[in-house]
Parts: C-alpha cells; sequence; structure tokens
C-alpha cells in the first residue's frame, strides 16, 4: 500500500485495493497531527506524531475503512491542574463510497475523490468522542482544596476552621428564625 502523500498526510490512496468487493489491505502508518486537534480540555499539538493502523476493505459502494489512532495528548488534571501527557487508542470505521455510487446529500462528507481516501473528518470525530472529558493525573489525585486551592497531597492533614464567626452569626438567625 502507498504510503501518504507528505503534503496530504492523512489522504491515503486507495489505488492498490481494486475496485472488486471484498478485497483487503492493512498498512500502518504515521501522520502527524492536523491543527486544532482535541477536546476544550485536552489537546495534540500541532504535528505530534498519531500512528495509524488502518484496515481497508472494499465493499458493493465503497470502501469501508477500520482504524485505530495511536496517539499522546496534553491536558491537564481535571482535579489538581498539573499537566498532563498520556496515550490512547481512538478507534473508528468509516465507509468511504465511490465517486459514481447514488448516495445521500449527509453521506456526500465520506465520498471518496477517485481513488483517495480524506481520513481526518473520521479520526477527529472519533477523537472527539474517544478522549476523556475530565483527565486526572492518576485515579488516586486528590487534588486542590476547593476552599484555598492548596495541593492536599502534599498537605495531607490541611483543614480550615470550620464556621467563619459571620457565618455563625447568619445561622443563628436563621435558627431563630425556625425555632
Ligand atoms: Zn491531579
Ligand atoms: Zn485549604
Amino acid at each position: 500500500m502507498s504510503a501518504s502523500n507528505p503534503q496530504a498526510p492523512l489522504v491515503i490512496s486507495t489505488h492498490d485495493l481494486g475496485r472488486a468487493a471484498g478485497l483487503r489491505k492493512q498498512f500502518s502508518l504515521i501522520v502527524p497531527a492536523p491543527s486544532s486537534f482535541g477536546n476544550a480540555v485536552i489537546g495534540l499539538p500541532e504535528g505530534l506524531p498519531i500512528k495509524l493502523d488502518l484496515t481497508l476493505d472494499s465493499v458493493v459502494d465503497g470502501v469501508l475503512v477500520t482504524g485505530v489512532a495511536a496517539l499522546t495528548y496534553q491536558g491537564e488534571c481535571a482535579r489538581c491542574l498539573d499537566p498532563i501527557e498520556q496515550s490512547a487508542e481512538i478507534e473508528f470505521q468509516e465507509l468511504y463510497f465511490y465517486p459514481d455510487v447514488a448516495i445521500s446529500a449527509e453521506d456526500e462528507l465520506f465520498r471518496m475523490n477517485g481513488e483517495l481516501i480524506y481520513l481526518e473528518p473520521a479520526l477527529r470525530d472519533a477523537a472527539l468522542l474517544d478522549l476523556p472529558l475530565a483527565p486526572v493525573c492518576s485515579e488516586e489525585c486528590l487534588g486542590l482544596c476547593a476552599q484555598c486551592g492548596v495541593r492536599l497531597a502534599e498537605n495531607p492533614n490541611h483543614v480550615h476552621e470550620q464556621v467563619d464567626s459571620r457565618w455563625q452569626a447568619l445561622a443563628d438567625l436563621f435558627d431563630t428564625k425556625e425555632g
């Protein structure tokens, strides 16, 4: 299978697969992450390598692409806000239609351009679904004190005075009313 074009690394050619249904090609390639790839809390710096393991199966109407993208994303821990870097494997599958097959307007996004398949939209959608929305540096991360922001892992005995006297006065007031 031909390697991808350096000018368009997420475009793959199906030339070697052939047009008959029931053919299969498997190959791997490494592509640079496209820009603004990821979700609101974690992302992939543009150009960081993504390893793609792809299986192409020719079917009657097109080519079914099944892939696994191995990548390392960067973000911050949802509990302690430390920067984190974690690896992930994202699975995706999409049917790309041959240029001469009649399809609905919404499927036009997945129309092949001649023998070429543009993988980026499917990969981006899968990344948005698969990557965690609240990544943590470790499952045991204690996070930060909600009142002052101190790192609890480094201050295991950290506590605050329970009630501020001004709030105590307010609480007394409510007690009186209810009683
Ligand atoms: Zn953390
Ligand atoms: Zn505190």
